[in-house]
């Protein structure tokens, strides 16, 4: 059998792997860690090409990627994949999921792949700086996020981030959906944060959701879309259904113009008392010194921009613009009166 050695190559092309198969290879000799290109997975699939690390013997990470261990977890990230293909919150390669397997060492899905087309040999494994340990496949780009998450919550086991339209439509615009309207959104989520736009894929965007993540189990992403975990990955999914489903339901109260009528704040407290058995994260728990319940006064007229988010003007810019409303207010009313 003959075998190609490439275990000096951290990362693996296409061109590697067919020229491998042009030379009649069987099996390529890869380094621990070393990472494939989408199009060199593609290749060695293709090929049907056996990959092994040093020495041949699959090294401990690609044998815990591919323990029985493992295999429930990445049965429940492929199934939660569908999910959140099939629920329209992912499109193209959009989306990613994680499980946090033990301890310095977390499952992740693989960049540039559908949600919709997973099977568990696409995952990948990294620890918690990022770096990829086993999996034919390059991890997503998108894992910082999920690892920043992992480092500052002990509790987080499973982390889901998507792009639901009802959801990501309230990040866009810069806006929360209020508080104290439907029970099961009061325990499961509660007040939701949104952190600051960054450039996705990046340290700096992992770290926007720093702040929130301790007291909140989803955040809007401004501008982008959502983040959640849970203790399972279908439990993080559960939380992406009740947000997207929540803000969905809040544009359609919109559509029929009467006023919201809201849970009052003492039967709220019922649902966070119910929401603290369970365990569950919210920042009025943690004494974020606010109302229980938002009052907004229309559907969808939201609300609270969470703390960090509000737009900074400088004291002059601020000034002026208080300056220019009030003018045009005047105004405005002084036409009402001569007309
Ligand atoms: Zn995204």
């Amino acid at each position: 059998m003959s075998r190609r050695d490439l275990s000096r190559h951290r990362i693996i092309t296409a061109q590697d792997v067919e020229d491998a198969a042009r030379a009649g290879v069987v099996e390529l000799l890869l380094q621990p860690g070393a990472m494939l290109t989408p199009e060199a997975a593609e290749a060695v699939a293709r090929h049907g090409l056996k990959l092994c690390g040093r020495d041949g013997a699959d090294n401990e990470w690609e044998r815990l990627l591919n323990s029985a261990e493992a295999q429930p977890f990445k049965e429940e990230i492929c199934a939660v994949g569908r999910k959140l293909w099939q629920r329209m919150y992912v499109d193209g390669n959009g989306g990613n999921i994680s499980y946090r397997l033990r301890d310095d060492a977390v499952l992740c899905t693989p960049t540039l792949l559908s949600k919709a087309d997973l099977t568990p040999a696409d995952l990948c494994l990294v620890d918690l700086d990022g770096k990829q340990l086993a999996g034919g496949k390059a991890r997503t780009s998108e894992i910082l996020l999920h690892l920043e998450i992992y480092k500052a919550v002990p509790e987080a086991r499973a982390v889901v981030h998507c792009h639901p339209p009802h959801a990501t439509a309230y990040a866009i615009t810069g806006r929360v959906p209020p508080t104290c309207i439907i029970p099961e959104y009061e325990v499961f989520i509660g007040r939701v944060a949104l952190s600051p736009y960054e450039t996705p894929g990046t340290k700096k965007f992992a770290e926007t959701v720093l702040p929130y993540v301790r007291t909140h189990n989803t955040v809007l992403l401004a501008n982008h879309g959502i983040v959640c975990w849970a203790d399972t990955v279908t439990h993080a999914e559960w939380y992406a259904e009740v947000v997207d489903t929540y803000c969905w339901t809040l544009m359609l109260a919109q559509q029929l113009g009467a006023p919201l009528s809201h849970i009052p704040a003492e039967k709220a407290e019922d649902l966070l008392a119910i929401k603290q058995r369970l365990g569950l994260p919210d920042a009025r728990l943690a004494g974020d010194n606010c109302p229980v319940c938002d009052m907004p006064e229309r559907p969808g007229a939201i609300t609270t921009l969470p703390a960090g988010a509000a737009p900074k003007l400088p004291p002059a810019e601020m000034d002026a613009l208080i300056e220019a409303v009030t003018e045009a207010v005047l105004k405005a009313l002084e036409q009402k009166r001569q007309s």
